[in-house]
């Protein structure tokens, strides 16, 4: 029997896209024939023509698998949907848009079968990105790969990837709310390759990343990843505690000595509760941050509800689950 490849593309107000991504993906896929296939697309709560465009791409293509979230969650917990439903004994993960050229998957295919279970696709150059942006990636990997332990992230890698089953069952044993997919292919381990492309600009549509959601997303990717800004908090923390500890010897030692420049005291000492206050607030935020995540996940949610579940790609039936 053929092995069964399943592509997982989340969709957001993606109604531009989704057919060329369909007629694209499909003439890859129909290239890799030892292969039998299923599109799985997640619609991520469009309010746009997407969720019409794919119930025409199911009437008409027995390879489509259609699972629509009751809201908009977010492209992570999309991924973990797409995940979840995916039936392939391989499967490919990629954004919808195009820009993770399907070009590259006979190759991907190619490092499955030599006994890869995870095949990475890096971007080759991020050229058409703005220099902010490249900075800041890179900055990124520079402090997550710093903090992070023993899960050392690829740079310049996405969610678009190959993953093996037994990969993506462990994949899907990570329940947790705060995503950062690409850090938890790298958490579950098994053999691990990449290879690299040309990431395309967008067909069509816009991006739903800003700078705030980028930001955001790092900033879940670190907290998600390792606790060790609480640690720098700690460590800056102790050093200006040393620090204030001089500068107190120094001024008592001024207080001993009479000496008269003590009455100019006060820039020093707005600059020290400034310094203190602004630590505070610093370190404040850290704890913050993660106690917020202690209470998300402790809720222990359900990832997301699944309003509409449309598979005729297995034993061609039609199998609809409305919750
Ligand atoms: N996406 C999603 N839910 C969201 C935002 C985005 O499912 O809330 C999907 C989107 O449709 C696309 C992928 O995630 O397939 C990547 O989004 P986008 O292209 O906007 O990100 P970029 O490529 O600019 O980083
Ligand atoms: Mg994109």
């Amino acid at each position: 029997m053929k092995q069964i490849i399943s592509v997982v593309a989340p969709a957001y107000n993606e109604e531009d896209v989704v057919e060329k991504f369909y007629y694209k993906i499909t003439s890859t896929l129909l290239q890799i024939t030892n292969y039998d296939y299923e599109i799985c697309i997640v619609n991520d709560g469009s309010t746009d023509k997407t969720v019409d465009i794919c119930h025409e791409l199911l009437v008409k293509d027995d390879h489509i698998s259609f699972v629509s979230l009751s809201r908009n969650y977010g492209h992570e917990i999309a991924v973990a949907a797409g995940m979840d439903h995916a039936k392939g004994d391989v499967v490919i993960l990629m954004d919808i848009d195009l820009q993770d050229t399907p070009d590259i998957i006979p190759q991907m295919i190619f490092k499955y079968e030599e006994g890869y279970d995870v095949v990475n696709a890096k971007r080759k150059s991020r050229d058409g990105e703005t220099w902010l942006k490249k900075f800041t990636a890179e900055m990124f990997y520079k402090v997550f790969s710093a903090s992070s332990g023993k899960v050392k992230m690829p740079r310049n890698v996405g969610n678009y990837r190959l993953i093996s089953r037994r990969a993506v069952d462990a994949f899907k044993e990570l329940r947790e709310t705060h995503r950062f997919a690409r850090g938890l292919f790298c958490w579950v381990g098994f053999p691990t390759t990449e290879i690299e492309f040309e990431r395309e600009a967008r067909i069509a549509g816009k991006t739903k990343y800003n700078y705030k959601t980028m930001i955001n997303y790092a900033i879940e990717g670190l907290t998600s990843f390792t606790t060790a800004p609480l640690r720098w908090a700690t460590y800056i923390g102790v050093i200006t505690a040393i620090l204030a500890v001089l500068y107190m010897i120094y001024v008592f030692y001024m207080a001993i000595t009479g000496n008269p420049s003590l009455q100019k005291g006060w820039s020093s000492m707005m600059i020290i509760i400034l310094l203190f206050g602004s630590l505070q607030m610093i370190f404040l935020g850290i704890m913050g941050e993660y106690l917020g995540r202690i209470f998300d996940e402790t809720k222990n949610r359900p990832l997301y509800f699944i309003q509409e579940y449309t598979t005729k790609f297995d034993k061609k039936k039609i199998k609809k689950e409305n919750n």
